[in-house]
């Protein structure tokens, strides 16, 4: 069975959970979400990986007991081909994974750019990037958590199947600095860059997790599967 790693650093790491878990019945791959916690329980069955969004300087702290990004990061060193998805501040820790490091993605990022919190917004994105179309027609049913809680579905234009646009749902997001870019652009808003491709490595300014449209952990899923095959 397909092994998917998902970083438990902080932030939005359930909805990244229920994505796969959807993405998974749509392309009709089995995979096992392996949620990483400690550097330990990084293995090399691992085919691919999820770095969420949240707070990078809080995912930094919070890694340092259990070298958990140390371990990340010799991980994705040591399997350069196996397909990562980074988003919001998971997009910034490949742009920046440290000051001894360096990037996994060829594009400087800056954080926040687009403002405090307040200033976060949904707009419509245009994405280039091909991904898995969807086999099964049934929608597997939203899982409840311990309190038998429905997660929300979270952005208002989640629902609509508009496939010439993505609903992009941008939290207290960076911004790519435009003149660094060295590798494929795959997603924008308006003349604005937000989703860049470096080899196997997708990295995203805004958060696919918070919609219903999963075309980006489809592609992690299948990208995966390839990588190993
Ligand atoms: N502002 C956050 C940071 O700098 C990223 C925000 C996000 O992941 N939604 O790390």
């Amino acid at each position: 069975m397909l092994r998917i790693g998902l970083a438990m650093l902080q932030g939005a790491r359930h909805e990244h959970v229920e994505a796969l878990l959807h993405a998974s019945h749509e392309v009709g791959v089995e995979i096992e979400i392996v949620e990483l916690r400690k550097s330990s329980e990084i293995d090399s069955g691992i085919s691919a990986l999820i770095l969420p969004g949240g707070e990078s300087t809080a995912m930094r702290k919070a890694s340092q007991s259990e070298s958990l990004l140390d371990g990340i990061f010799s991980w994705m060193d040591n399997h350069p081909e196996r397909p990562v998805l980074g988003t919001c501040a998971g997009a910034i820790l490949l742009s920046n994974p440290g000051e001894e490091k360096s990037p996994y993605i060829s594009v400087d990022i800056s954080r926040n750019a687009w403002g405090r919190q307040r200033q976060s917004f949904e707009a419509p994105v245009n994405v280039s990037l091909q991904t898995p179309d969807y086999s099964s027609t049934d929608e597997l049913q939203l899982q409840r958590d311990k309190f038998n809680h429905k997660p929300l579905n979270i952005s208002h234009e989640a629902a609509s199947t508009n496939l010439e646009f993505y609903p992009g749902v941008f939290i207290r997001a960076p911004r790519f600095i435009t003149e660094s870019i060295k590798c494929t652009t795959i997603a924008t808003l308006e003349d604005e860059i937000v989703g860049v491709l470096d080899g196997n490595k997708l990295a995203l300014t805004f958060h696919p997790e918070l919609t219903l449209d999963r075309r980006f952990h489809r592609w992690l899923i299948v990208n995966a599967m390839n990588s190993i095959s």
